[in-house]
């Protein structure tokens, strides 16, 4: 079940079927990745051929961007769009219920701090083995320590595409587990970045809303998303 997008394979699972793929993955023989895509990271895969390789080569990616949706649409295709951070929460949900370890990587050491705390106190059961903040130089130590604590389900929060990169990596390196880059994601479950109220995100607007609030990121992201849709449009056109 999945769609071409600029080439590259999208899975379009509703967001129930993408949480059954992953727990299925979780209890897989090797490490899986899962890749929630954005134009962003599309438009950073055109100049990075090893980034391009790792999206070609990961286990499961879902759409989280709009742009993304709006894109297959155009083409004549479409997939449910699946925000990452809802996606990251049902995972630890469902990790605690069936009692799967859990580790955490990235953002600054306060917000990690502070992610851990509430997520631990948000859902009971919760199993989080190791974390640590995503300001280090050398990932063999982190390696190393996933490894000594063996995780299932591991969430790197580093930004694309580095947390891409640290994903793929481990896959020759650690114990089979489900990796999954989560972006920004740890910021809001600090508080430290509030989430877009209900009525921008169910007009797809969360990107508009997020600008707002953090004008420096209006000139990556702003011009990522209809630069992609021409983009896509003339990618359809050449078929
Ligand atoms: N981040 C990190 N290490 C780095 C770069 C970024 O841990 O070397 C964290 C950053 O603190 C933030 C998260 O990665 O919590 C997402 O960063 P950003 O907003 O740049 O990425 P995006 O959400 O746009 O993918």
């Amino acid at each position: 079940m999945s769609v071409d997008l600029l080439g590259f394979k999208i899975d379009n699972y509703s967001f129930d079927e993408a949480i059954t793929k992953a727990k299925s993955l979780i209890d897989g023989d090797r490490v899986a990745q899962v890749i929630t895509i954005n134009p962003e990271m599309f438009q950073a895969a055109e100049s990075d051929s090893y980034f391009e390789n790792i999206i070609r080569e990961a286990e499961m990616v879902i759409p989280d961007g709009v742009g993304v949706t709006l894109g297959l649409k155009l083409t004549g295709k479409s997939a449910e769009r699946i925000p990452g951070v809802d996606f990251a929460k049902r995972l630890l949900q469902e990790a605690a219920l069936s009692n799967i370890p859990v580790a955490i990587i990235g953002a600054k050491e306060d917000v990690i701090t502070k992610a851990v705390k509430n997520l631990e106190n948000e859902i009971s059961g919760l199993n989080i083995v190791y974390y640590h903040n995503g300001y280090f130089d050398n990932n063999s130590e982190i390696y190393e320590d996933l490894k000594k604590y063996s995780p299932k389900l591991i969430l790197v929060a580093l930004g694309a595409p580095k947390q891409e990169k640290f994903i793929y990596e481990a896959k020759k390196e650690l114990n089979p587990a489900l990796m999954v880059g989560i972006g920004g994601s740890l910021d809001v479950w600090s508080g430290t970045v509030k989430r877009a109220p209900k009525i921008f995100q169910v007009l797809c607007l969360e990107w508009l809303y997020r600008t707002i609030m953090q004008p420096s990121r209006f000139k990556r992201i702003f011009p990522a998303i209809p630069l992609f849709l021409i983009k896509v449009l003339s990618y359809k056109d050449k078929i």
